[in-house]
């Protein structure tokens, strides 16, 4: 079990005692954004000009100080994204990713961008193998471009390439030969991710003062898993600008992620940034769903577990007083603390979790709720919302009709045909007739559902999952939903030997549960629960 010790950091005052021997922070940190450059690096992302811009809008809006729009010289597609971004004439600096080459800072001035990223081999690795040049020869580029550049107007944030596996004195002769050219900035890459939080202090401290007064930048990769804890350091160095992505997107195992640096710098370092943490959780939400790049559930910060509580040990403490079992207020962040029902549950979470749906039970109706909850727990099942409520109003002899009834579900689907659905539901009094398509039969019915839904309430289905209890063409299916309706979500389960069916009824249930209405014990077993 977890002791209670002083890991409890809810305010800003809960900061590491530093000596100012060993705390550099500069008194501005500013936040550079490269989801839609390195993060688009991602392997299987690849996003549209019009995706690119919503990125670009809410991360102007998160407060992103700089935000690295792409890489002007890539493609088409790509010099039209920046070109819309920079239209868009946003608070934060727009830059672009270029090589020492005329034809990407040429690039980047036709989309009309404030700054370059003007990234340059540093290592003999990447000056040999790739590059095929000499240290001469890198240096008169530097020279070159650098000089190039600023004669246009941009603002020029120089980086060393592989900076961290070049040898010390050739980097800084490189990065001495760029702010003879004008560079403004100095942002030496991890560009494989072999930094430690002690060399990056000692890496950074270095520079710093081999270059007094000038503006260094921070960019960690998390090959190793420690991109956030070597950019904090490089920071207590005395780095002004941080390289960041939302959710740690990037290339191979991704960039340091925006939202643990803010937080951190925030809460563990008493450092502010110009982020408005309240928007980073919808922030990592939009980013996932435009990139297809689901979070795990144990991310910190925008994780969906980082403020689920289980456990019927915590939820009880969390009940008395938050801050027993949560580092980071959940609002502080723009999330919703959030107790779920599981055979760790104790009786305290689940009267909590029934009050939310509006069920007061009595203390002897709340036993043998929690005697069924374990059971099905034990049985290694989960517990649903529409379980638990279900359970909950059959020990409590509640019995209400359901409000959305499904009337009529039709699908068509084979190799000749787009998969169509139409359905017919009840809500209320009303009936709602709606038919859409989708990639297959499932999808098209959910399609159909959430249409007709959609015109009552706007409910999302956030997660969908489905596995075949049994073996054959004619196994029992589960599918278990998630859906959300604003803050609140819900999760509800359909059991059915057709997929379709069992899609259909989960999302029924969750659609019921978030609309307020409740359900009677005999639609459960017509699902064959
Ligand atoms: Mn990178």
């Amino acid at each position: 079990m977890e002791i209670f010790n002083c890991l409890i950091l809810r305010s800003a005052k809960w900061g590491i005692a530093l000596s100012d021997r060993q705390n550099h922070f500069a008194d501005k940190i500013r936040i550079f954004d490269t989801t839609l450059r390195d993060g688009e690096q991602t392997p299987g992302v690849s996003l549209t000009p019009e995706k690119k811009v919503l990125i670009a809008k809410k991360l102007d809006e998160l407060g992103v100080d700089i935000i690295e729009a792409g890489f002007a010289a890539a493609s088409e597609g790509e010099m039209k994204a920046i070109k819309l971004i920079t239209k868009e004439n946003l608070r934060a600096e727009i830059c672009s990713f270029a090589r020492g080459v005329k034809d990407d800072i040429d690039a980047a001035l036709k989309c009309d961008v404030d700054s370059v990223f003007l990234v340059i081999p540093a290592s003999d690795i990447q000056i040999k193998s790739k590059f095929k040049r000499s240290r001469e020869e890198v240096l008169k580029i530097t020279e070159r471009f650098v000089e190039y550049a600023k004669d246009h107007g941009l603002i020029v944030e120089f980086g060393p390439e592989d900076a961290t596996r070049s040898d010390m004195s050739f980097l800084k002769e490189i990065i001495k030969t760029a702010l003879s050219a004008g560079a403004d900035r100095i942002t030496p890459p991890d560009t494989v991710g072999i930094l430690t939080p002690e060399r990056a202090y000692n890496f950074f401290l270095e520079l710093r003062q081999s270059f007094p007064g000038v503006v260094f930048g921070v960019h960690c990769h998390d090959d190793f898993g420690l991109a956030s804890a070597n950019t904090l350091a490089a920071l207590r160095a005395g780095a002004e600008v941080a390289h960041v992505t939302v959710n740690g997107l990037g290339e191979r195992a991704g960039n340091a992620p925006l939202e643990e640096v803010v937080m951190s710098l925030k809460l563990q370092y008493n450092v502010n940034t110009s982020i408005r943490t309240e928007l980073l959780y919808e922030t990592s939400l939009l980013v996932s769903r435009l990139t297809g790049i689901p979070v795990q559930p144990n991310k910190a910060i925008v994780g969906e577990n980082a403020f689920t509580h289980e456990s019927g040990i915590h939820t009880h403490a969390i009940l008395v007083d938050p801050s027993t079992y949560e580092a980071i207020m959940p609002e502080m962040v723009g999330r919703v603390r959030r107790l779920v029902v599981g055979k760790h549950a104790g009786a305290h979470g689940i009267r909590a979790a029934l009050m939310e749906m509006g069920i007061n039970p009595t203390e002897e109706q709340l036993k043998e709720i929690f005697r069924r909850v374990k059971e099905i727990g034990d049985k290694g099942k989960r517990v649903t919302d529409a379980d638990l409520r279900a359970i909950a109003e059959e020990v409590i002899g509640v019995s209400s009709a359901q409000q959305i009834m499904l009337e009529e579900l039709t699908v068509i689907t084979g190799n000749r045909v787009t998969p169509t659905a139409s359905v017919r539901l009840k809500i209320s009094n009303n009936v709602i007739t709606e038919a859409a398509t989708g990639v297959g039969p499932v999808d098209a019915a959910m399609n159909a559902i959430r249409k007709a839904i959609f015109a009552v309430e706007p409910i999302h289905l956030e997660e969908y999952n489905v596995k075949a209890i049994t073996g054959g063409t004619d196994a029992v299916v589960e599918v278990i939903v998630k859906l959300r309706k604003g803050d609140k979500i819900v999760t509800a389960m359909g059991v059915h030997e057709d997929i379709v069916m069992a899609s259909v009824n989960a999302m029924m249930r969750g659609i019921n549960i978030l609309m307020g209405n409740k359900f009677t014990s005999s639609v459960r077993r017509t699902e064959g629960l």
